[in-house]
Parts: structure tokens; sequence; C-alpha cells
């Protein structure tokens, strides 16, 4: 049987393992966590929004960088499936502002029980505390050596490959006729998973299934003769070696390192001949030089416009929600922000300006203005600002317009009101450098694309070899796009390595 081992249980691993071995694959699932989906968890602040319900269209929108190579993934596998997915397993949802889909208890946990019952179901062998440590290659294998990759498969029966959990940490053994669990049951007969691959590999949504078996053995005998590798398995941390037919890296970014995402992938990548291309943190929160974010931090403000220039050229102008924190400034507008000017930012400092009132034009502003002072003449500025701005702006509202706050409205001259004005519409800060991995919902770079196939996810460099998830060089804005990214490639990855497996073994039956 076709053995296929993915790295990293996040949702791109997952996701991955639970395709292939949906097509009938041996599928074993390596994790250096004690549990998968550790990054997961957190996401949503711990509701986990799992997709948007768009169109492929909108979600390739949504998408920062390399786009056009997501075409086929994600058309592949929408978010439609996604959901679909997540209902047949059992996972009940809901679709809020934004189109944002949530698990309906609000639990991130939902989401991860739902991986864990679906990768239980198809016979997946999840091995927790087990970290991958090297991808191991042959260079420039002929056809023919493929008897010999199947020698080394068998030879691959070692202790850990019989004795391994599942997904709830149970353990299970693995046998001949496929994976056991702890009673001895047969937890996938894997004969008929394949059968049921011929079937499904006619589906228009097996992008992979359809390429794979579309390259022919001719071609890929040139390929190899060319000098290209093919992938031989994984050596871990124990120094054992385990070998497969393919291999799927998922081991994320390096955001939130304490989740387990620490950048192996690039490193495998790298020594397996791939460039990595410039890695920076992405929605992330931004500094600021001015003192004003830590006196006010911790407010909140919504419907606000913030607008990022570089001189006079707008690089960013969102809507939303923003808040301030010690450092500077964060929420879902800066961290959108943040994805479209870190280019400019890595040169220099950039104007940023919040329009606290966007919804009045100046001359209503005003208005708005002249109505408050009137209704309270003889009242202190200081106590009238309230109905305008939240309680702790309202000194440094003054502060910065050089007005005494205990200052009579009845005395603010035009000049002053006409300076509060303008802060209104124009606060205005200096962002001087991202956040770092740490506050990053996720990396922006990563394996670079044009070294992958975008129907299957495998390397153009080395046969048997897959990426997916936030691995590549791929992210998108807040909203679900980056999990949907992470399913997408995830799906196309697993069913890509399925496909050619069970293609190659076809042809030399
Ligand atoms: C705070 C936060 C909130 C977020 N909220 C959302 C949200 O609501 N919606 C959304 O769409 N996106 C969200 N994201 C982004 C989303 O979580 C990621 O894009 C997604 O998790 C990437 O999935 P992945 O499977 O590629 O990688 P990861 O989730 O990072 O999983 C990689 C896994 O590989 C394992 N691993 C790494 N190296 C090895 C190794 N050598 N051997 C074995 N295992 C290894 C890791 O332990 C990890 O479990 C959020 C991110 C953060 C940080």
């Amino acid at each position: 049987m076709a053995k296929i081992i993915v790295i990293g249980g996040g949702p791109a691993g997952a996701m991955a393992a639970i395709a292939a071995a949906g097509q009938g694959c041996e599928v074993h699932l390596y994790e250096k966590n004690e549990k998968i989906g550790k990054k997961l968890y957190i996401t949503g602040k711990g509701r986990c929004n799992v997709t948007n319900n768009c169109s492929p269209e909108e979600f390739l929108q949504a998408v920062c960088v390399n786009r056009k190579f997501l075409y086929s993934a994600g058309y592949g596998f929408t978010s439609q499936d996604v959901m679909d997915f997540f209902e047949k397993a059992g996972l009940r949802l809901k679709t809020e502002r934004g189109n944002r889909v949530f698990p309906v208890s609000d639990h991130s946990s939902d989401v991860i029980a739902a991986l864990n019952r679906s990768m239980r179901e198809r016979g997946v062998a999840v091995h927790l505390d087990c970290e991958v440590k090297e991808i191991l290659t042959e260079e420039g294998v002929q056809e023919k050596t493929d008897s010999g990759v199947q020698e080394l498969s068998g030879a691959s029966a070692k202790k850990s490959d019989s004795e391994v959990q599942d997904s709830d940490g149970n353990s299970v053994k693995k046998s001949d006729s496929g994976v056991q669990d702890s009673d001895g049951n047969s937890v996938k007969k894997p004969d008929s998973g394949i059968q049921e691959l011929s079937g499904a590999s006619a589906k228009k949504s097996d992008p992979g299934v359809q390429s794979s078996s579309g390259t022919s053995a001719k071609s890929r005998k040139k390929k190899d003769q060319s000098g290209s590798s093919r992938v031989m398995g994984v050596r871990l941390a124990s120094g054992e070696i385990v070998c497969a037919d393919a291999v799927i890296v998922a081991t994320g970014g390096i955001s939130y390192r304490t989740t387990g995402s620490t950048g192996d992938g690039y490193r495998f990548a790298q020594e397996t001949g791939h460039h990595v291309t410039e890695l920076s943190p992405s929605l992330v929160p931004l500094e600021i030089r001015e003192d004003y974010p830590k006196k006010l931090q911790g407010l909140s403000l919504k419907n606000v416009e913030v607008t990022i220039c570089d001189g006079n050229r707008e690089l960013y102008s969102g809507f939303g929600e923003m808040m301030f924190t010690h450092f500077g400034v964060t929420g879902p507008l800066i961290l959108t922000a943040s994805t479209v000017i870190q280019k400019k930012l890595r040169e220099h400092p950039l104007a940023m300006k919040i329009n606290l009132k966007p919804a009045l034009d100046e001359q209503q502003l005003d208005a708005r203005f002249l109505r408050e002072f009137d209704a309270a003449k003889n009242k202190q500025i200081k106590n009238v600002l309230g109905n305008l701005y939240p309680a702790k702006l309202v000194p440094v509202m003054l502060e910065r317009c050089e007005i005494e706050p205990d200052k009579a409205v009845n005395h603010i001259a035009k000049a002053e009101r006409q300076k509060l004005l303008e802060m209104t519409r124009d606060f205005p800060l200096t962002v001087t450098a991202l956040r770092d991995y740490n506050e990053a919902v996720v990396t922006r770079g990563g394996v670079s694309v044009k070294e992958i196939q975008p129907q299957t996810m495998e390397s153009r460099l080395v046969r048997g070899l897959y990426f997916a998830g936030e691995v590549l060089d791929l992210d998108a804005v807040t909203g679900g796009y980056n999990l949907q990214i992470a399913w997408a490639t995830g799906y196309a990855s697993g069913m890509g390595a399925a496909g050619k497996l069970i293609g190659d073994r076809d042809k030399k039956a």
C-alpha cells in the first residue's frame, strides 16, 4: 500500500492526511507537540474563524501574495467544500458578519475534535510528541530503482511503525493488512479504499489526482535523468528513519512559535534544494513613535478610518476597528494595514492618520461641535468633549490641541475649535515598525511557489515531496482566509500525493 508521511498536525497537515487516507493510502502524521492543532486552538480568539463563506474568486482576492498560484487549489477545495466537510464531520457551523464562519459552539476545540475524528475514521496513524528532523531524498533516482524504494519502505516496519498512536493518543498497532487499533481491530481496509480512489479520481474537484495521473512515466523518467531527486522518507528526532513513498511538509510558519511552528519546514525545503523567499511577520500590530498610544492603552475605537501614507502616496486606507496598546496600535484594521505597508515600512517610518468621525464631513462635524458647545456654554471643555469622544481620549485630544482642560466652553476660540476639528478628522501618528513574529498572525514569505506544482503541491525538484499551508509563500488578510489556504493546499497535497502513488501503482501492475 502506498505510504505517505505528513509532517505537522496543524490544519494543513490534518487535511492532507484526511484527503490521502480517504483515497486508501497508509498515512502517518508526525506532530512534535503532545496534541494536534495547538495554533488552531488559539485562532479567532479561541472561537476559530474556520473559513470565509465566499466564492473562490472572492477568496483569491483576499490572498496577498501569489494569488495566481492558488487558483487551482482554491477552486479544487472551496470554502463551501470546507463547510461541507466539517458539517459531515459533525461540526455545526454559523456565518457571522463579513461572511466569517465559526463553529456554532464558539469553541475552536470542536474544530480540532472534528479533525481528530475524521483522521481516526480514515485510519490515519497520528504520532504525537514526534519531531521530524530531516527529509531523506535519493539523488537522480531512475525509474528502475522504484523497487528499491519499496524494499526500504518494507524495512521501515520498525518499532515506532508497529506501535503508534491514533489521533486521540491511543496506542495503535500496524500490521501488513493495514493499521489496527489497540484492540487489534482493523481501522481501515486499505484495498477497498484504493478502489474508492479510482472512482473518486474522476471528480472535478480532485485537481491533484487529475494532474498526477496525467504525468507520464516517460516524462518522469526524463526528469530523473536530468538530475532531480525523489523523496525516501524522514529521520525522526529519535534518530529513527521512516521510509515512505511521499512526504507532505505542513509545518507552518514562524509566528507564535510556542504553538510548534518554528520554521522547520523552511529548513527542510532548503536542505532539499528549494528556495525560501524573504520572511516577515504579517497581520501584525504596529509600533508608533509618539507616546499617545501608551496613554490610550486598552482603548478600542470602532467605526474609524485609518489611512497610512508614504509622503503623498496613500498606501492603505480602511474603515473598521482598532485598538491602542503600550507600544502602538493593533486590531483588525491595523493587522490588515500591516500586510500592505510592510515593504515601505522597512525603508522608513510612515505617517498614519485616524479619522475618528468618518461618517461626518468637515461641515457636519463643525456643526456638531457648535451644537455641543451651545448646549453647555459655561461648562469646562473637558466635560463636554465626553459627548464626542471616549473618556480616555478627551485629555489626549486637549493636550494635542493645546487647549486648557478647565477652560469654559464659551471661551474656546474659533481657532481652537478648528484645531479640535482637524485632530478629530486627522489624528496623526508615526508608524515606525512591525511587531515581531510572536505577535504576528501569519508569516509572509516561505517556500517559493515557483518550485511547486499548483495542482498538487508537489515539488518540481524532488519527486514525492509536497508542501502545504503556511510553510508556502502564501498569505491572506483576516476573515478566515488563511485557514482556507491551509485547508485548500492541504487537500490538494493529500489528493495529489495519493493520486500519483496510486497512478504509479496501477502502471506497474
Ligand atoms: C493568534 C492567531 C489567530 C489566528 N486566527 C485565525 C483565524 O481565526 N482564521 C484564520 O483563517 N487564520 C487564523 N490564524 C492563522 C492560522 O492559524 C494559520 O494560517 C494556520 O494555522 C496555518 O496552518 P498550517 O497547518 O500551515 O500550520 P500550523 O497551524 O502552524 O501547524 C504546523 C504544525 O506543524 C508542527 N510541526 C512543525 N515542525 C514540525 C516537525 N519538525 N515535526 C513535527 N511537527 C512539526 C507544529 O507543531 C504545528 O502543529 C491565526 C493565527 C494566530 C497566530
